[in-house]
């Protein structure tokens, strides 16, 4: 097996159940405890098994909705650590036009702990949003880094963010009342391959490397790009994201403690098209839709905890990061082209 390091303290046969892993994150977080050795890992999605991202062989791959009750109890039965990371999630073009469908992902939340905790699972994660924060501190692009303690007074993104905090809440209070250990990631934009690219649910990185490889393409020399481009994020390359779960579910500093889970390193997305440029090996001509969804004006993660208490955050290079998921988008692009079979979400 792998000699690749893992901070869980679990046994290589106990059973890890990560959810949404049809999805982005969580099929590559199966990859990555597969690559760590652990040998009974069931990865549950509601979306068809051809449809996911990746399959990990060896992996116990179950079509699964997991807003529905009962099958939470099928799904968590003799789990020891379970990894919460499905929600009906996109975008800013998905997140600001389907507030109702993200709040449903409350449903999740709430069966999920309650048959963790129900099957004896030693431990929960979940995964938390950046959105959860309070959007007026969010209102400049140079505004300032958001500190874990900017949640309260609460004013998080319609919807998605809300969702976000109440089941933060219920993680908090399954510790507090019932001593099941929780984690809390607040993930700040995670990219890399394997995620969506087309359909409606993208987000930035993959979005606008799709449009530089399709203006490419075409020869259409322009890009489109939503508001003026003058917002800031932050980008986590999908590698950090896996490898901070695994620290973050397995430090007991952090039970049910929320935490900033994100490159620090703001980019605002009108250089975020030069690097797609620069990597695409072309200049194009820009145009700005101010009415496309854009989200709040400004957004970056404060890395100050997570450095104290793991003494590590996030560093792959934005520009490294986007380089490979530009190869990987390309790939597919041309497959889709060539009629070969891509994966990817519409709404
Ligand atoms: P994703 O859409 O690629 O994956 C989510 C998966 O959950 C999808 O495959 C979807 O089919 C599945 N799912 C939805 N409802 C389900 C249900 N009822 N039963 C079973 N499966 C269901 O999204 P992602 O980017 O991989 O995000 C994973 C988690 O991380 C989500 O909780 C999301 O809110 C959170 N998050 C992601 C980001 C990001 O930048 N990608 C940022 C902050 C938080």
């Amino acid at each position: 097996m792998s000699q690749l390091k893992s901070f869980s303290d679990c046994q290589k046969d106990d059973l890890l159940v990560i959810t949404g892993a049809g999805g982005f994150i969580a099929g590559a977080l199966t990859r990555y405890f597969h690559e760590r050795g652990f040998t009974r890992i069931r990865a549950v999605d509601k979306k068809p098994l051809p449809d996911w991202y990746q399959i990990v062989p060896g992996v116990e791959s179950l079509c699964l909705d997991v807003s529905d009750e009962t099958n939470c109890r099928r799904v968590c039965e003799g789990a020891v650590e379970v990894y919460n990371l499905a929600a009906d999630m996109g975008g800013m073009g998905f997140i600001e036009r389907f507030r109702i469908q993200c709040l449903r992902s409350i449903l999740i939340n709430t069966h999920m702990i309650e048959a963790a905790y129900r099957a004896g699972a030693r431990r929960f994660f979940f995964s938390s949003s950046a959105c959860a924060y309070n959007t007026d501190l969010q209102k400049d692009p140079q505004c300032r880094a958001l500190r874990e303690t900017d949640a309260f007074p609460a004013m998080a993104e319609r919807g998605y963010g809300w969702e976000k905090l109440m089941s933060e809440m219920f993680c908090q209070e399954y510790w507090a009342e019932r001593g099941m250990k929780t984690a809390i990631a607040r993930f700040h934009n995670v990219y890399g391959p394997h995620g969506t690219w087309d359909g409606g649910r993208e987000k930035a990185p993959a979005a606008i490397c799709r449009k530089v490889i399709e203006a490419k393409d075409k020869g259409t020399d322009c890009i489109d790009i939503w508001g003026d481009g003058n917002q800031t994020r932050s980008f986590m390359y999908i590698d950090d994201c896996t490898e901070g779960i695994d620290r973050i579910m397995h430090c007991d500093e952090l039970i049910a403690t929320p935490i900033n889970l994100g490159s620090s390193e703001l980019i605002a997305i009108n250089h975020l098209v030069t690097i797609a440029e620069e990597i695409g090996g072309v200049k194009l001509r820009r145009t700005h839709d101010l009415n496309a969804p854009k989200g709040v004006a400004g957004r970056n993660s404060d890395n100050t905890m997570i450095k104290r208490v793991l003494g590590w955050e996030p560093t792959t290079p934005f520009r490294t990061g986007l380089a490979k998921t530009y190869a990987w988008i390309a790939e597919q692009y041309e497959d889709r082209k060539a009629g070969r079979r891509t994966v990817h979400d519409t709404i």
